[in-house]
């Protein structure tokens, strides 16, 4: 094991495209034969908090990497935000949406055949891998224990065996898509073309905003069930995926018609959507969520639209 002082690393590695910070650490680390958790005391890392400028700027500079590519790829502080935003990715998240201590999920496949761990597995939004299906895991099939960033190597879990690809269901059509647009979304990467069509709004919101909506529509099976029943019986990525696939499809539907908003009312989780109305990323969630709030709170207007009914107020623009 390598002695460590306050230097850089001297094997220099370089960040993969839509690699994660974290994952590029354990890479870097172990190529210079340093374990995770040694490097991460050497460092001063905090990987379960966002980091601030400075951390980042020390961080970068002792792995040897560029500050700016690297910062962007870990969960920094969002300066000027309350306590509960992060930035990931040059974008705004809410914290439990992206954080580094919950999600050290990985795809196997993926793994094996690129070696690195991409962004987008730290994102709540990713049920599933766009390549590979529901083949994303939390937990290592040999030790059952969970996948934690401390790690021997990227593909390798604590108890020392590989994480073994395994045969994953297809994620459904729209889950597909959906995951495509996130992986775009997230590394600017144009080589993932997002194949089937996704509710047009999605391309005026944040991830942020969109996962928000999706998840607040498509949460319960039926109207009338609890949604705190509902977020609590969704503890597999699949079940999310589920959850993932009606809320897109209802949304897509509303955009149709938004007269079944009404009826759609006690079928939505209205705190989650309030909180997003009243605090969202960007503009375009905060004026989403607010429309379809006054659409279920008996604001549609069965006027003699065209269109059919409409939630009174200043519609989104991009729903018009
Ligand atoms: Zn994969
Ligand atoms: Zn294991």
């Amino acid at each position: 094991m390598a002695v460590l002082d306050p230097r850089q690393l001297p094997v220099r590695l370089h960040l993969a495209a839509a690699e994660s910070g974290l994952g590029f650490a354990l890479r870097a680390l172990r190529a210079n034969g340093i374990a995770f958790e040694q490097g991460m005391r050497w460092l001063g890392l905090e990987r379960h908090r966002p980091l601030d400028a400075a951390a980042v700027r020390r961080v970068a500079w002792a792995l040897n990497v560029d500050v700016d590519e690297f910062g962007s790829r870990v969960v920094t502080r969002d300066p000027g935000a309350g306590q509960g935003w992060v930035r990931y990715a040059g974008m705004r998240f809410r914290r439990h949406v992206a954080t580094n201590r919950l999600y050290a999920k990985v795809c196997p496949q993926c793994l094996r055949e690129h070696g690195i761990t991409r962004l987008s597995w730290q994102l709540r939004a990713t049920v599933g891998c766009f390549r590979h299906g529901y083949s994303l895991i939390w937990s290592c099939p040999h030790c059952g224990q969970a996948i934690g960033w401390d790690r021997p190597d990227v593909d390798i879990c604590r108890c020392g065996r590989h994480l073994k690809p395994q045969d994953a269901p297809p994620v459904e059509g729209e889950v597909q898509s959906w995951l495509c647009w996130l992986e775009t979304a997230l590394s600017g990467d144009d080589a993932v073309p997002v194949s089937g069509a996704l509710p047009q709004a999605l391309l005026h919101l944040s991830l942020d905003g969109a996962f928000g909506i999706v998840e607040a529509l498509g949460i319960c099976a039926a109207p009338g069930r609890s949604v705190r029943a509902a977020l609590s019986n969704c503890k597999t990525l699949p079940e999310l995926g589920v959850v993932v696939h009606r809320g897109l499809e209802r949304l897509r539907t509303i955009e149709a018609d938004a007269g079944v908003l009404m009826r759609w009312a006690t079928m939505a989780n209205q705190p989650a959507l309030a909180r997003l109305a009243a605090d969202g990323a960007n503009d375009e969630d905060r004026a989403l969520a607010w429309w379809l709030l006054q659409g279920m709170r008996s604001g549609v207007d069965h006027g003699n639209t065209r269109a059919g009914g409409r939630p009174r107020g200043q519609l989104p623009l991009f729903i018009a």
